[in-house]
Formats: structure tokens, C-alpha cells, sequence
């Protein structure tokens, strides 16, 4: 099949060609029509998959071009090296839209951050850390968040982050689409799941 086959505009389909994508993987092929659907998704896939593209696009297509000055969407990875490699997707499957996004994570000073904030953006891309870093400064509003993406979630479980991410889930809104995706399947992704998820879709690579 081919990426022609799912309901994406010709902005992101012309960015899927530039990318050299001819055929989508098979989590691609099970994810997207789910979460263009906007179903919650909970995807079992390792990197190298295609995972990234697999949310990147139904996400892309939903917030569609440039709108206000908040966020939209946000999508959440354990560290700094995943946030990078996430952003370079979104630029690359964006490159035909008008799509502002900030890449949040620590390291480095958040003033270049916040600046990119103050200006306005579609989606943030960021650690669950950052976030609520600035978000505690005052310098995000998560009321327009209609889409959240947790990438790794089994990877911010072992590093710790669970009480971080539940503070978050408490400061965005409850009508919302959510996207989990995970490289392995268990218990605790199981109970996250149930809890936060509403009638997930599970996807299995
Ligand atoms: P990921 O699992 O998201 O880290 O992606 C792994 C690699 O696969 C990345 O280098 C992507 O650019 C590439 N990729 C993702 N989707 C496709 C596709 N449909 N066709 C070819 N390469 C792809």
C-alpha cells in the first residue's frame, strides 16, 4: 500500500515523498487510519519501526496550520537525545505548512525557549521535566492542548517520571486525543493505560 491510501493532505503527503517514504511501515499502516480517526492509540513499537512518523502525521493533519499563540498539540519523550530526533521529524513532515513548534529540554537555559513560546506555536515537543519547568514560570497555557503524544512511555516509567507526568495530565485539558506509544507491553503501561486512555486502540508491531 501507500501513504496515498490514508486521509492526509497533499502537504504531508509531498513532505512523506521528499522524506523518500514509498511504503508505510507496518505500524504506519495499523496507527494512522486509528488516530486520524481520533481514537486514542496505544502503540507497542521499537524504534526503528517507523513509530515517530506513525503519530507525527495524524498529529500533523489535526492541527493543520499555524493558529493563536498555544500550543495544540504536545508531544512527550524521556530525554533530550528522543526530543531531538522527534523534532527533526516534525520539521521534516511540516516543511509544507505553516506549523510553528518548540523543542523543550534541559541542558541549556530556557530563555531561547520561552522566546520561541512568546511567539506563538502550534506544538511543543519536550521532556516532561521542561515542561513543567516553564509551564511553572507561566510561560505555557495548555488550555488549546487537544492532542498529547507520550513516545517511550515504558522508558519514563523506568527512569522515574510517572509523578511528573500525572502532574501534567492534571494541568491540560481532559478532552483531549492521546497517543501512547511504547516499546514494550506489560502490567504498568497495561494500568496506565486503563487510566488515562479512553477506549484505546491497541497496535502491535
Ligand atoms: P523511528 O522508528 O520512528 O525512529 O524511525 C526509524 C527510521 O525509519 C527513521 O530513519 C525514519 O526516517 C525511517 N522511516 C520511517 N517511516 C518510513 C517509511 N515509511 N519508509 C522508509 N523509511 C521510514
Amino acid at each position: 500500500s501507500t501513504f496515498e491510501a490514508f486521509k492526509l493532505n497533499r502537504q504531508l503527503l509531498n513532505a512523506v515523498a521528499d522524506a523518500g517514504y514509498v511504503h508505510p511501515t507496518p505500524i504506519q499502516e495499523k496507527a494512522i487510519p486509528l488516530a486520524l480517526a481520533g481514537h486514542d492509540v496505544l502503540g507497542i513499537a521499537q524504534t526503528g519501526t517507523g513509530k515517530t512518523a506513525a503519530y507525527v502525521l495524524p498529529l500533523l493533519m489535526k492541527v493543520k496550520y499555524a493558529q493563536g499563540d498555544h500550543a495544540r498539540a504536545v508531544i512527550m519523550a524521556p530525554t533530550r537525545e528522543l526530543v531531538m530526533q522527534i523534532e527533526e521529524v516534525v520539521v521534516q513532515m511540516s516543511k509544507h505548512t505553516d506549523l510553528r513548534m518548540v523543542a523543550l529540554y534541559g541542558g541549556l537555559g530556557p530563555k531561547t525557549q520561552i522566546e520561541i513560546l512568546e511567539k506563538g506555536v502550534d506544538i511543543i515537543v519536550t521532556t516532561p521535566g521542561r515542561f513543567l519547568d516553564i509551564y511553572r514560570k507561566g510561560k505555557i497555557l495548555t488550555k488549546e492542548i487537544k492532542t498529547l503524544v507520550l513516545d517511550e512511555a515504558d522508558k519514563m516509567m523506568d527512569m522515574g517520571f510517572m509523578p511528573q507526568i500525572r502532574s501534567i495530565l492534571e494541568i491540560i485539558p481532559i478532552k483531549r486525543q492521546n497517543l501512547l506509544f511504547s516499546a514494550t507491553f506489560g502490567e504498568r503501561i497495561d494500568r496506565f493505560a486503563a487510566e488515562f486512555l479512553e477506549f484505546p486502540e491497541r497496535v502491535e508491531v
